[in-house]
């Protein structure tokens, strides 16, 4: 299988050659030059087509650039590494990478008021609405990272000294969220079982409470945890949160994507996936949801 996979990777790049003597050639058409090139180029395919189906040939292509190594892991091996799975881009996805990997090519349908939720060609407007029904929350937006989504809370709620709850097996991107806004972070410790338990959650708040005199600005926990994989009481943990008035953001990194996530039923004030963790998409990419009651402030534009 292994030379399959070669051949078909050699196989697309030789059909870009031909497109870029394509994207190259004026409207007039190719000249003789160019269409010697797509003589050529067409020529080589179809002798990679042979090898491809004979199951032949040696690697004649190994670099991209000369220097980048081809990505063959998942059509050479099985990829076991379980977490990955959720990451794989899909097949549709690989096309649409092929159509849309050029700069411009959603800002070309920006009108005003100039915000990528509104372009409507291609349908980002409707992906937008499409993603807020799949994770049962009011508005979206999509982000660069699921760490953009954690930033863009935290800018919002947490002051300079405001404590925030996190878990002890919170990533390291939401610390970097707390400590951009000028927050404190304040670590809810784990039970014997390695699950953050509402409980503990309240008896952090508590403890938070008496030693600084502030309520927590936010609190924000891990669906599933990065050490463990453990599936935590999110919706408990959320309820505690709302007794004391704390707004409550989840942190689906790897369950966005992976598993039914309602953020209604869970409580959630803020939902944030990763793209390229669990949600079938080249990185950095992830997507904030809010409630309505949120999005006018976190997703606020400029007032200037
Ligand atoms: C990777 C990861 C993040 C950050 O996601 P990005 O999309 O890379 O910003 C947050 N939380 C957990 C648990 C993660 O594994």
């Amino acid at each position: 299988m292994k030379k399959h996979v070669q051949k078909t990777f050699e196989a697309l790049f030789a059909l870009e050659d031909i497109r870029e003597v394509l994207r190259e050639a004026l409207p007039t058409g190719p000249d003789s030059g160019e269409e010697q090139a797509l003589r050529e180029g067409v020529a080589r395919v179809r002798a990679i087509l042979d090898d491809l189906e004979a199951g032949t040939g040696a690697p004649a292509v190994t670099k991209i650039a000369g220097t980048l190594d081809i990505r063959n892991r998942e059509e050479a091996y099985i990829n076991i590494q379980p977490i990955q799975a959720a990451g794989r881009l899909t097949l549709e996805g690989r096309k649409a990478l092929i159509a849309y990997g050029d700069g411009y090519s959603t800002c070309d349908a920006c009108r005003k008021p100039f915000r990528l939720d509104k372009i409507t060609k291609p349908p980002i407007a409707a992906f937008h609405e499409d993603l807020a029904r799949f994770l049962n929350m009011d508005m979206v937006r999509v982000v660069p990272g699921a760490r953009r989504g954690f930033q863009a809370v935290a800018s919002t709620l947490v002051e300079k000294g405001d404590p925030v709850i996190v878990s002890a097996l919170a990533h390291y991107t939401e610390f970097l969220a707390v400590e951009g806004a000028g927050g404190v972070v304040k670590e809810v410790p784990v039970s014997k079982e390695n699950l953050v338990t509402p409980d503990a959650v309240a008896a952090k708040i508590e403890d938070v409470r008496r030693e600084t005199g502030k309520n927590p600005a936010l609190a924000m926990i891990d669906h599933v945890d990065y050490q463990f994989g453990n599936l935590h009481d999110v919706a408990g943990i959320a309820k505690v949160a709302h007794q004391y008035d704390i707004p409550f953001l989840l942190n689906g990194a790897y369950t966005v994507g992976t598993m039914p996530v309602d953020g209604k039923a869970i409580g959630a004030d803020f939902v944030v996936g990763s793209g390229h963790k669990s949600m079938a998409s080249p990185a950095p990419s992830g997507v904030l949801a809010a409630t309505a009651e949120w999005a006018p402030q976190v997703f606020r534009t400029t007032a200037m």
